[in-house]
C-alpha cells in the first residue's frame, strides 16, 4: 500500500470463468497478482445443490481444450465429481427437416463431444482452487469505475473509491468490459436482433447423451443434457432458445404449461412432451469484436475481447484459449526477462488469439447466415450442401474436430 494505492504485479479484473481460470495459471510465478470481481459467487457451498434437484440456469459446453487446461489447474476432477453430463451425439436440422447433420464421437475415436457443465459448478471449483494461491489477492467487492495509464502500470479505481495498481491490468470483466471501455479499445458490433431464453427442462423420454439443435426461421433452438442424480432417469436438459426479442419477451411470460407445450413442438418432440421447467432467464445476443486486445498497460480476454453467438457453445472455450496464451506469453516472457507490460510480448499475444477468435467468429456468422436464408432455392442449396457434409466423413470430421477443440 502506498498513498492509499494498493500494489500488484498484475490485474484481473472480472472473476468470470476467464479471469479466475487465468488467476490459476498465474499460481507460482513470482508474481503479486489481484483478482477483481464485482461481485463473487455464493460463498459457502455449490448453489443450486440440495435436497431437490435443481440446476444453474447457465450452462456451458466445454471442450477438450478447456478441460484440459481446468486439469492442468487442478480443478477438473473436483467440478466432474459435483455433476457433468458428457455428450457424445450432436444433431442438427433445420426447421423443415429437410437438412440434417449428425456428430458422433464414436465416429471421431473421442469418448466425448464435449461436457455440458453449470458455470456455477465451474466457478465454485475455480474459487475453491484459488483459495489457498499465496501470489493472489481477491478484490471484492470491486466495481471497476476509472482507469489511468502512465509509463509504468495502470491505476484501477472502483466506486468504493479503493484504488489498485498494477502494472499490467487484464480486462476480464465480460462483453460490457468496463475495462475496455475505460482503456479506449474501440469494438465492431453487431445486434443480432435475438434474445436468448434459457431455461432447465425435464422431457418425457432421455436425453440420450446428445445435444439437439433445431434451427427454426426465428433463430437455433438448442437442447443440451443434464446430468441426473438418478441414473436411470437422465431427462433434464438446459436450453438456449434464440428468437427475436418480441417472442423471447412472450415465451418468457408465458404460463408453465404453454411454454413446455410451446417448446416441445418448436423441438419436434424429439424427446417427446417437456414435463417441467424451471424459471427463465433472457439474454440479448451481441457479436462484438475489439479492434485490440491491447493498449498501453491493459491487455484483454474472453467476452472482454469478443462475444459470438451461443450456437456453437464456443465463447467460454474460446476466453479459455486466450488466457491459457495468455499465460504461456507472460511466462515465456518473465523467464526471458521481459516486462509484464513488454509491448512485445503483448503484441505476441494478440497475434495468437485474434486470428483464432475472428475464424470462430466468421464461422458461427455464416452458420448463423446459412440457417437464417429463407429464399427456396438457397434453402435447397443450404439442406443439400448439408447432407453432402453429412455423408463426406472427412470434411464431417475436420469440423468436428475443430469445435470439440482436439
Ligand atoms: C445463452 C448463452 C449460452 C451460452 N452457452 C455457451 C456454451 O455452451 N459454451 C461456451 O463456451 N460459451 C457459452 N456462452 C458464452 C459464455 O457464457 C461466455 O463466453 C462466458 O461467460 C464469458 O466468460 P468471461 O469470464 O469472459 O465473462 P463473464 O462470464 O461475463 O464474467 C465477467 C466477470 O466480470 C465481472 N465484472 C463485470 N464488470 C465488472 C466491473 N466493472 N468491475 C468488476 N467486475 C466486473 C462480472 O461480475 C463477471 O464475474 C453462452 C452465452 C450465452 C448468453
Amino acid at each position: 500500500m502506498d498513498g492509499g494505492v494498493e500494489k500488484f504485479d498484475l490485474a484481473i479484473a472480472g472473476g468470470g470463468i476467464v479471469g479466475a481460470t487465468l488467476a490459476c495459471l498465474l499460481d507460482g510465478l513470482d508474481l503479486r497478482v489481484a483478482l477483481v470481481e464485482r461481485r463473487l459467487p455464493d460463498e459457502g457451498g455449490l448453489p443450486f445443490q440440495g435436497a431437490e434437484l435443481r440446476f444453474d440456469a447457465r450452462v456451458s459446453a466445454l471442450n477438450e481444450f478447456s478441460r484440459r487446461v481446468l486439469v492442468d489447474v487442478g480443478v477438473w476432477s473436483e467440478v466432474r465429481a459435483v455433476r457433468c453430463c458428457d455428450y457424445r451425439e450432436m444433431r442438427v436440422w433445420d426447421a423443415e427437416g429437410t437438412g440434417s447433420i449428425h456428430f458422433s464421437a464414436a465416429a471421431l475415436g473421442a469418448e466425448s463431444l464435449g461436457t455440458i457443465i453449470e458455470n456455477s459448478v465451474v466457478l465454485a471449483g475455480l474459487y475453491e482452487r484459488l483459495r489457498g494461491q499465496e501470489n493472489l489477492t481477491v478484490v471484492s467487492p470491486f466495481t471497476s469505475a476509472a482507469l489511468e495509464s502512465d509509463g509504468a502500470g495502470a491505476n484501477l479505481t472502483g466506486e468504493c473509491g479503493r484504488r489498485l495498481r498494477a502494472s499490467l491490468l487484464v480486462g476480464a470483466d465480460g462483453g460490457n468490459s468496463a475495462v475496455r471501455r475505460l482503456a479506449g479499445i474501440s469494438s465492431r458490433e453487431r445486434d443480432y436482433e435475438q434474445e436468448a431464453v434459457v431455461a432447465t427442462v425435464m422431457t418425457e423420454r432421455p436425453h440420450e447423451f446428445t445435444a439437439w439443435q433445431r434451427f427454426l426461421d426465428t433463430g437455433p433452438l438448442a437442447f443440451l443434457p443434464l446430468a441426473a442424480a438418478d441414473e436411470s432417469e437422465f431427462r433434464h436438459s438446459s436450453i438456449v432458445w434464440s428468437t427475436r426479442p418480441d417472442e423471447a419477451e412472450e415465451l418468457a411470460r408465458l404460463p408453465d404449461e404453454q411454454f413446455c407445450a410451446r417448446l416441445a413442438a418448436a423441438i419436434e418432440h424429439r424427446l417427446g412432451a417437456v414435463e417441467w421447467c424451471d424459471r427463465r432467464f433472457r439474454f440479448p445476443l451481441r457479436q462484438r469484436h475489439a479492434d485490440d486486445y491491447v493498449k498501453d498497460n491493459v491487455v484483454l480476454a474472453g467476452d472482454a475481447a469478443h462475444t459470438i453467438h451461443p450456437l456453437a457453445g464456443q465463447g467460454v472455450n474460446l476466453g479459455i484459449r486466450d488466457v491459457a496464451a495468455l499465460a504461456e506469453e507472460l511466462r515465456n516472457g518473465l523467464a526471458a526477462g521481459r516486462r509484464l507490460n513488454d509491448p512485445v510480448l503483448l503484441r505476441r499475444y494478440q497475434r495468437r488469439r485474434k486470428g483464432d477468435n475472428l475464424g470462430m467468429i466468421w464461422t458461427v456468422e455464416g452458420l448463423r447466415r446459412l440457417f437464417g436464408v429463407q429464399p427456396l432455392p438457397l434453402r435447397w442449396l443450404r439442406n443439400t450442401g448439408l447432407d453432402l457434409v453429412d455423408r463426406a466423413s472427412p470434411l464431417k470430421n475436420f469440423l468436428a474436430r475443430r469445435a470439440i477443440g482436439a
